[in-house]
């Protein structure tokens, strides 16, 4: 979608002054490149029509860059369309905050669950989850995993027990633990049915959840609005968690889904880690659709994950000269939580288009990982000690060549003679370098 909006938006840049004409061809053709991304067809067309309405106004083509404006107001109704404003969720004023996921089976819950968990312990918040899915294999299991990853307690009660009466326990586990945030999963099933939407209304009944959000996979297209508007209609719901946006390429289920169920959409998944969740902002979408990548969520992200602390002692380390080969991993890993390469150079305006085809080697991590960690204490701190027999002991203890553990000595050592440039200028500070 964004490159067939991009291609159509050029034309209309590079024209200069626009006619009435050239805005609705221009517009013609964004309405194929939405329908043919599956937005849901009503939706385009009230949209084209209220794009049309503003763009082929007087100031817009009698303007110095109609082109521009045009492009800002398909921005603007873009985000209208995904609800406008970015909405959260807010804490109960009495607590315990209860957050009932819902949605069918292999949309996502359980690992927006942990997901959600993550953002809230962030936030200073003690989340209980509580396993609620008794009909899929493995669902309870697969929880305490991730409670087990977060070190979070997780409610179970096995899968004998009515899943109402479990939530109810859920609760009252909460208050007397002092959680104050309760993260219900639930059951899904392959396609609503009528013992579905029973189950989730007699649970809405029981415990009377503070927010109901409705996993969706994005990739399910036109399937996901569909399923959003039964749950709205039926259940009743608060708001939208959209996943697998990182594999969307056409952005059709992000764009109807909150015009037609009126629901906003409040987080995206964007991959299976647990860090793979962001608060959706429509204008950034909106931004990013229309090619211009997403500079502000890429910032965030960046420093969220740079953990502060860490990167003191970096500095610290660097006007000590102490960086090691551990530190280089640390640095790493700190990168990979931003999320795959690919995803990161997507935020950047530009390049979103150019690397699409891309094939990133995130597997070059891996085994730089794998490399390291084969090494002892003392090799990590002190590379020079590593020669013939141990580059040979390292690459078998970790599955690579000799050749690949050489490459990362020589790329450690640029690293580390670069870090101890930036430590020099550091402590010379910056007019004592070029002093000099
Ligand atoms: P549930 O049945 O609704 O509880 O779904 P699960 O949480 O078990 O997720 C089903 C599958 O989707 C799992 O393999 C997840 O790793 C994957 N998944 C969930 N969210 C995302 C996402 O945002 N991006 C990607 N790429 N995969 C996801
Ligand atoms: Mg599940």
């Amino acid at each position: 979608l964004a490159e067939k909006l991009q291609d159509t938006f050029d034309k209309l840049k590079g024209k200069g002054k626009l006619s009435e004409k050239d805005v609705k061809s221009a517009l013609r053709e964004v309405k194929l490149a939405l329908l043919e991304a599956d937005v849901n067809f009503k939706v385009v067309k009230n949209f084209i029509s209220k794009v049309e309405e503003r763009a082929v106004g007087k100031e817009v083509l009698d303007s110095l860059t109609p082109g521009q404006q045009v492009i800002k107001i398909v921005n603007e109704e873009l985000t209208d369309l995904m609800g406008g404003a970015q909405s959260k969720v807010e804490y109960a004023s009495d607590p315990p905050t209860v957050i009932m996921l819902t949605g069918l089976q292999g949309a996502g819950k359980t690992t927006t669950a942990g997901k959600l968990a993550k953002k809230f312990i962030k936030d200073g918040k003690d989340p209980l989850l509580v396993a609620a899915d008794v009909y899929r294999p493995a669902a309870i299991k697969q929880l305490q995993v991730l409670g087990e990853r977060l070190d979070q307690p997780v409610f179970s009660m096995g899968d004998k027990q009515d899943p109402v009466d479990i939530t109810k326990a859920a609760i009252s586990r909460a208050e007397s633990n002092g959680n104050d945030v309760v993260i219900l999963d639930t059951a899904g099933r392959l396609h609503i049915d009528e013992e579905l939407m029973d189950e989730l209304s007699q649970i809405k009944a029981a415990v009377v959840p503070d927010e109901i959000l409705l996993v969706v996979d994005s990739m399910t297209g036109q399937d996901a609005v569909n399923v959003a508007d039964k749950f709205d209609d039926t259940l009743g719901i608060d708001g939208v968690v959209l996943t697998k946006l990182d594999g969307d390429a056409r952005g059709g289920a992000a764009l109807s889904i909150s015009s037609v169920t009126g629901k906003p959409i409040k987080f995206a998944g964007v991959g299976e880690k647990l860090e793979d969740l962001e608060p959706f902002h429509p204008d950034r979408m909106a931004s990013r659709i229309l090619g211009m990548g997403d500079v502000l969520s890429l910032i965030e992200k960046a420093e969220e994950e740079m953990d502060q602390k860490k990167a003191q002692e970096l500095e610290e380390k660097l006007r000590k000269n102490e960086f090691t080969l551990e530190d280089f991993m640390d640095q790493l890993e700190q990168v990979r939580n931003m999320g795959s390469f690919k995803e990161i150079l997507n935020m950047i305006p530009g390049v979103g288009n150019k690397i699409k085809d891309l094939d990133m080697d995130e597997g070059q991590l891996d085994k730089i990982e794998a490399i390291i960690s084969s090494m002892t204490k003392e090799e990590k701190r002190d590379p020079e000690m590593i020669k013939g027999s141990r580059r040979r002991r390292i690459a078998n203890g970790s599955g690579t060549e000799v050749q690949d553990v050489n490459r990362l000595l020589k790329q450690f050592k640029q690293t580390q003679k670069m870090m101890k440039q930036v430590g020099d200028m550091q402590k010379g500070g910056l007019g004592g370098k070029m002093g000099g």
